[in-house]
């Protein structure tokens, strides 16, 4: 029987490649709802494709854009969907009996809601969203419990680790070791890391991805946030969790289990491959990713993180360990950081100074609700951009065509 899939985020990166999963498995899946932002233009070529139910964007402006963009491509009336507006109507398809699967790939905290009435609603939820844990982790751990939600990573770490942990009982684990390509600063000297530039920074090794999550991986920030996203999805503490740097990023995730034997998890970089394994689980099927041909010679290098050269990697661990909001404010100090990098506001440094100094700041009370998250990730945001204004100095937008744009949407 076909699976009814909504996609939180349907026109990023990973609600492209979720459409590609659909597209080539019309009778497994057929797309019931599409959540996006602002690109009303990619949305209506997607809503003419998949002919969603539903369909839910930022405001009414995108809404009127987006009806405009219908028209020019042709839609029947008949075809085009209900058209909705903000939070409450992203939550209600999240939890809509008509979704089976929700691919939770919203960018930013502004994923939460809507992934927590997913798992609320007791869906399979395929997991992207990396703030839903590293902001709520808490909330929601207990709400995939309370409500025996099936949340399967889709972050291709942990959705290794995942498939790594099917090898063995949970009380024989030693540890989860995750790797990081390194990215593109990963052989930089430190005197140079001061003055990268965003253009630098953008340029990943190994994996094309939306702009937040690959300037956080130049930071190790992402790392970061994968090792707090662990801890929660796997219930382990901080000092079980291992960060390796392998730079050819083929080997996503290891588990070592008591009796020495160590399980990894291979496979290329094309994330279709944990999108797909997020939606078949325990099943598997067919996915049209490259294989790794094993008759050519290769090396494969693994060695330890420099946390003095990446702060951020620390920031993280000491965040997990502190607890409360903690994490929800390295996440919201971030993500003003990156912004303000990416404008050219502050420097690639300055963006693991503004977290920590946010840190130093913001209280890290206990997060009881969707609610309190958000207002404490806000919270931390003016803490943050207050951090950015003091070492920008007179310092305003850089006049980087390339950079502006896509910075002041990451601010918002
Ligand atoms: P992109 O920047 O490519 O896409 C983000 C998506 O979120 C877009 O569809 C955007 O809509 C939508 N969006 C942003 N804000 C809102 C909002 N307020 N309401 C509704 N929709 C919104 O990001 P990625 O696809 O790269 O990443 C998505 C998430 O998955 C992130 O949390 C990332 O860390 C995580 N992730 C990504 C990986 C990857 O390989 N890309 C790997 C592992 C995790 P629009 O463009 O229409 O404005």
């Amino acid at each position: 029987m076909q699976k009814r899939v909504t996609i939180l985020g349907s026109t990023g990166s990973i609600g492209q490649n979720t459409l590609d999963i659909v597209e080539r498995n019309p009778e497994k899946y057929r797309v019931h709802a599409l959540i996006a932002g602002r690109n009303s233009e990619l949305l209506a070529q997607q809503i003419r494709q998949f002919q969603p139910a539903v369909v839910v964007v930022a405001d009414d402006f995108v809404r009127q854009e987006l009806r405009g963009h219908l028209e020019s491509l042709g839609v029947p009336r008949q075809q085009v969907p209900a058209l909705e507006v903000g939070r409450l109507a992203q939550e209600q398809v999240a939890a809509a009996t008509e979704t089976d699967i929700l691919i939770s790939a919203i960018v930013g905290v502004a994923g939460l809601p809507a992934t927590y009435a997913g798992v609320c609603a007791g869906k399979r939820v395929g997991l992207a969203n990396k703030e839903t844990l590293v902001a709520g982790g808490e909330l929601v751990m207990r709400a995939v419990a309370a409500h025996q939600c099936e949340l399967i990573p889709v972050d291709s770490e942990h959705n290794g680790a995942h498939q790594c942990f099917r090898a063995g009982d949970p009380k024989d684990v030693r540890k989860l070791i995750l790797t990081a390509s390194g990215g593109p600063f990963r052989n930089t000297p430190a005197a140079e890391l001061a003055s990268v530039s965003p253009a630098q920074a953008l340029n990943h090794p190994t994996w094309k991805m939306g702009q937040r999550i690959t300037i956080d991986s130049a930071t190790l920030m992402n790392k970061g946030f994968e090792v707090i996203e662990a801890c929660w999805l796997f219930g382990l503490p901080p000092a079980m969790v291992e960060v390796v740097v392998h730079p050819q990023s083929q080997v996503h995730a290891m588990v070592e289990y008591s009796d020495g034997s160590v399980i990894a998890q291979i496979c290329a970089t094309d994330m279709r491959m944990p999108i797909q394994y997020a939606m078949t689980w325990p099943q598997r099927d067919e996915a049209p990713v490259p294989r790794i041909d094993w008759r050519q010679a290769r090396e494969w290098q693994f060695g330890p993180p420099d946390l003095n050269r990446f702060p951020l990697l620390r920031l993280a661990y000491e965040a997990q360990e502190a607890g409360g909001a903690s994490t929800c404010i390295l996440n919201a100090a971030d993500e003003i950081a990156v912004a303000a990098f990416l404008q050219q506001r502050i420097g690639f440094l300055d963006i693991a100074a503004v977290v920590e100094e946010t840190l130093g700041r913001a209280p890290a009370q206990r997060l009881e609700s969707v609610d309190a998250v958000l207002s404490a990730d806000q919270a931390a945001r003016e803490i943050a951009l207050q951090m950015v204004d003091l070492r920008a100095g007179g310092r305003s937008l850089a006049a980087s065509p390339d950079h502006a744009g896509p910075a002041a949407s990451l601010a918002t």
